[in-house]
């Protein structure tokens, strides 16, 4: 559990980031009586900030308050989208990104692990996921085929929806003839429906909350505001990592066992490479010597969404400080008594665009009863968001082509790498946003709405067509879905195998959403948990 310094300097396994993946297989790993230590840079996750699912406003819309727990990380000019630096937000606090996220609970669809699987990725069929799934959920609905109850996760609905939010539900099925979603996490994915969030009576259930506060096994030891600097490589063995303290000191972890890399899509890449493992050419550039020469920060991909605000009478939420303020205030005398207690989502849908193949919905659409920033997110300080009721909708790439790559700025371990997800790169993207944004204009046509829309504010109904297109380039934006930077496969590509082990390199694997060899369609969150899960049973030989 969590400890004060000094710390140890061994176990079975060292676990490298606490974030939703990093927490779950070190809380598993240390169920079974291994001893663990979780390594994680940022601080403690036990505070409001991180705790209360509706502070996920301010934590990314005020500058101060976001960097006390991100990593503060930008793109590279993104010269698909008129040389853009994109925001790349990452928790760096305990439980990681899943300690900072929306908590939008989407597991993605069936078909994509069954095609991972066909990929040669043994083991990540949508069968073998779906227990990992279960066994990680307490989900509200209960248990049944394809949903758990009594894992570390709890997963519920809101409660009190917004009106607009239900219009919306229904306007989305009469314009599509989609069906209405008991539960899109279930057979299938297909359709609109209420959003799952994996919080519970106003608590954010982070990995951390669920793995490590709670599951709470006596043998993990978290050590915070530790940085890991590089895994040490020993005849090519990884028997444990280097570290340095918050005071600027310097020691090496010893693993007994194995070295699990979670650091995320940016910090795993980042550490293989400190470590001698990738590109060989790009690590002697660097002055790093080269240990394992494996493609590690290559198939870089990242979800996309244009959002488009409607002035909704049917929402009762202000985007202004004054509204919110008086929601901390009411939330703080009774908890789970307001806005706060749930995140800002409220509906999602899955649908099929022109380019969908094998059946499978290849567009999002999240639904929030808010205003949203405008134009887009780029700037430290956010862009405007109109005071008036609203309803926005993230219309969102989900499968996208364009694939990008990260590498290394400097052998410093404290350097930002260069993060280039190539957004947009191919057209097709672009086309795939452009057919949503219209899509979404025709579903607030609707006559569920009763006349509630009164006014499209953003993008604004005078852009159409070709300018609709190019206002996109300008307004689309990080879903905060970065993947695939360490992938999982069989083949030259890959950076680990099947069972996470890094190719070329004993005792180390890589458990955490940089495996993905292709994104999954929906949030990224869940199946970064799932991945976790599947690591523990891939470590412990568990299958
Ligand atoms: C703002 C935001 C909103 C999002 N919203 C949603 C959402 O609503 N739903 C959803 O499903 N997904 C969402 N996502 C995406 C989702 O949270 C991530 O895909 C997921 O958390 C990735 O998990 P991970 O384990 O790969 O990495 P992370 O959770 O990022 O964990 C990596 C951990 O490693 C630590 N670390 C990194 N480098 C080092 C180092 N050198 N030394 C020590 N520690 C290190 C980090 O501090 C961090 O704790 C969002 C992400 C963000 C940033």
């Amino acid at each position: 559990m969590a400890k004060k310094a000094p710390y140890s300097n061994e176990a079975d396994y060292v676990v490298v980031g606490s974030g939703s993946s990093g927490a779950t297989i070190a809380g598993r790993l240390a169920q079974s009586g291994a001893k663990v230590i979780v390594l994680e840079a940022g601080k403690s996750d036990e505070k409001f900030l991180t705790k209360k699912p509706g502070m996920i406003g301010p934590m990314h819309a005020v500058p101060e308050i976001k960097k006390l727990n991100d990593w503060g990380y930008y793109s590279v000019p993104q010269k698909h989208i008129l040389d853009r630096k994109m925001p790349v937000p990452r928790g760096k606090v305990l439980g990681g990104s899943s300690s900072v996220n929306g908590m939008v609970y989407v597991r993605g669809n069936r078909a994509n692990y069954d095609s991972w699987a066909a990929e040669g990725c043994t083991g990540w069929d949508a069968d073998t996921v779906n227990a990992a799934y279960k066994r990680m959920e307490d989900y509200e609905g209960g248990a049944d085929q394809f949903r758990g109850e009594g894992g570390p996760i709890r997963v519920t609905v809101n409660k009190t929806p917004q009106e607009g939010s239900l219009q919306f539900l229904q306007a989305t099925a009469d314009a599509t003839g989609c069906e209405i979603l008991d539960d899109y996490n279930g057979a299938s994915q297909e359709g609109v429906g209420r959003m799952q969030q994996n919080a519970a009576d106003g608590l954010r259930y982070s990995s951390a909350r669920g793995y490590i506060h709670h599951l709470a096994p006596p043998t993990l030891e978290v050590q915070t505001q530790v940085l890991v600097t590089k895994v040490v490589i020993e005849n090519g063995r990884a028997t444990g990592v280097r570290v340095r303290d918050k005071d600027g000191s310097e020691r090496t972890i010893r693993a007994g066992k194995e070295v699990v890399l979670a650091a995320g899509f940016v910090g795993s890449a980042q550490i293989l490479m400190l470590s001698g493992v990738g590109h060989a050419q790009h690590l002697k550039d660097h002055g790093i010597e080269v240990v394992s020469d494996l493609p590690v920060g290559d198939n870089l991909h990242d979800h996309m969404f244009h959002a488009m605000t409607f002035h909704a009478t049917t929402s009762k939420m202000r985007g202004n400080a004054w509204f919110f303020a008086k929601g901390v205030a009411k939330e703080v005398a009774r908890p789970g008594s307001t806005f706060l207690a749930n995140s800002v989502f409220e509906v999602l849908a899955f649908l099929k665009t022109s380019q969908a193949t094998n059946n499978v919905p290849d567009l999002q659409l999240h639904l929030l009863p808010w205003s949203y920033v405008s134009p887009n997110q780029d700037e430290p300080i956010r862009h405007d968001v109109d005071p008036r009721p609203a309803l926005t909708v993230l219309t969102t790439l989900i499968y996208p082509k364009s694939r990008g790559t990260l590498r290394l700025a400097s052998a410093d371990p404290t350097a930002t790498p260069l993060i280039d997800p190539a957004y947009l790169a191919e057209s097709a993207d672009l086309d795939l946003l452009t057919e949503g944004s219209e899509l979404v204009r025709e579903i607030f046509n609707g006559a569920a709405f009763k006349g509630a829309i009164k006014d499209e504010i953003h993008p604004g109904r005078s852009l159409q067509g070709s300018d609709l297109r190019q206002a996109i380039l300008n307004r689309a934006t990080s879903v905060y879905h970065g993947v695939g930077t360490c992938k999982m496969g069989v083949d030259e590509t890959a950076v680990v195998t099947p069972d996470l082990k890094v190719r070329g390199v004993e005792g180390l694997r890589v458990c955490d959403a940089s495996i993905m060899p292709s994104i999954t369609g929906g949030n990224t969150n869940a199946p970064a948990i799932m991945i976790g899960e599947r690591g523990a049973d891939l470590v412990l030989g568990r299958g």
